[in-house]
C-alpha cells in the first residue's frame, strides 16, 4: 500500500506550497501548516488542492513550539486518519556579517530552522512508530548546510541551521530504519521564492546577493518552487524506500558532492 497523507510545514507559499500541490497530485491528502498570519494564502491553496480531489486541512502553528507541533501532528492524525509522510520545510533567513548578528537573530533563526525540524521530526516518528506502517520524514536543508562557498558569507546563522539539520537527519535515520522510516532531506541552491524578500536586505542589495547566487551556478539561473517538489515527490514514495540519512543536493551545480 502507497501512503496516502502528508503533512508539510511553511505550505502558505514557495517551496512548501509548491511541495503541497505536487503531493497532492500524487494522490496524498494533505495537512498544510503556516503560521496565523499566512492563513489567507493557505485559504487559496486548501481551494486549489481540494479541487483536485483531495482532502486538505489547515492548521496553523509556530514550528518552533514544541506544544504547537505536537498538537498538529495529534490533529492530523485524528482528521485525516495517520501520518505517512512528514515535510518539515519551514525556514527563514537572515542576512548580516558575523559581526553584526545578535543573539535575537541567532536564537530566532535556529529556533524556527533547528529547533522547529526536531520537533517535527520527533513527533512525526512518534506517530509513525505508533501507526506501525513505516513512514517518510523529510526536511528542508540548504545548499548552505552542506558547504559556505566563497562569496557566499554574511549568513552565519542560517548556515548553522542548515549544517544542523543534515546532523539530525543522519541521526534520526540511524535510529528510524528498523521502523521502516526514511529520514532525508533536500538541499537547495537559489530558488526563486519570496524567502528573498525577508532577508533584512534592501532592494539593491538584494538583486545583488540573488545575481552572485546565480553567478555561482553552472545552469546560470534560480531554480523554481516546482523542482525541488518534484524531488521531495520521489523522497516521499514508496520508491525512496533504500534512501535514507542523505541530504540531497539540488543546486543548478552550485558545488558537486
Ligand atoms: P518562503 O519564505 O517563501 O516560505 C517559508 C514559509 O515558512 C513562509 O510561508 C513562512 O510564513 C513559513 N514559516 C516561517 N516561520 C515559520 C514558523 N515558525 N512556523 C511555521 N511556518 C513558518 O521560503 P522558501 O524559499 O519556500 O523556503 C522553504 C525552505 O527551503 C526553508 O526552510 C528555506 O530555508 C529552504 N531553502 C530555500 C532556498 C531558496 O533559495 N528559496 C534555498 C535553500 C533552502
Amino acid at each position: 500500500m502507497s501512503f496516502r497523507i502528508a503533512l508539510i510545514t511553511g505550505a502558505a507559499r514557495g517551496i512548501g506550497a509548491a511541495i503541497a500541490r505536487r503531493l497532492a497530485k500524487d494522490g496524498f491528502d494533505i495537512t498544510i501548516n503556516d503560521l496565523p498570519s499566512k492563513i489567507p494564502e493557505l485559504e487559496s491553496l486548501q481551494k486549489e488542492i481540494s479541487s483536485m480531489g483531495r482532502r486538505v486541512y489547515i492548521h496553523t502553528a509556530d514550528v518552533s513550539d514544541t506544544g504547537e507541533v505536537e498538537n498538529m501532528v495529534d490533529s492530523t492524525v485524528k482528521t485525516l486518519g495517520g501520518i505517512d509522510v512528514m515535510v518539515a520545510n519551514a525556514g527563514i533567513g537572515w542576512v548580516s556579517p558575523l559581526t553584526e548578528c545578535t543573539e535575537d537573530i541567532w536564537d530566532r533563526i535556529m529556533a524556527v530552522n533547528a529547533r522547529g525540524v526536531f520537533l517535527c521530526y520527533k513527533y512525526a516518528a512518534k506517530a509513525m512508530i505508533a501507526q506501525g506502517r513505516g513512514g517518510r520524514i523529510i526536511a528542508a536543508s540548504s545548499v548552505l548546510g552542506k558547504q559556505v562557498p566563497p562569496g557566499t558569507s554574511l549568513r552565519s546563522a542560517y548556515c548553522a541551521s542548515k549544517f544542523a539539520v543534515r546532523g539530525l537527519t543522519q541521526s534520526a535515520a540511524q535510529e528510524l530504519g528498523k521502523h521502516g522510516i526514511t529520514v532525508n532531506a533536500y538541499a537547495p541552491g537559489p530558488i526563486d521564492t519570496p524567502i528573498n524578500d525577508e532577508l533584512g536586505l534592501d532592494e539593491a542589495a538584494k538583486e545583488a546577493y540573488i545575481a552572485n547566487d546565480i553567478k555561482g551556478t553552472v545552469v546560470g539561473r534560480i531554480g523554481e518552487p516546482d523542482e525541488v517538489a518534484s524531488l521531495v515527490s520521489y523522497l516521499a514514495s514508496k520508491e525512496s524506500g533504500f534512501m535514507t540519512g542523505q541530504t540531497v543536493s539540488i543546486n543548478g551545480g552550485y558545488f558537486f558532492d
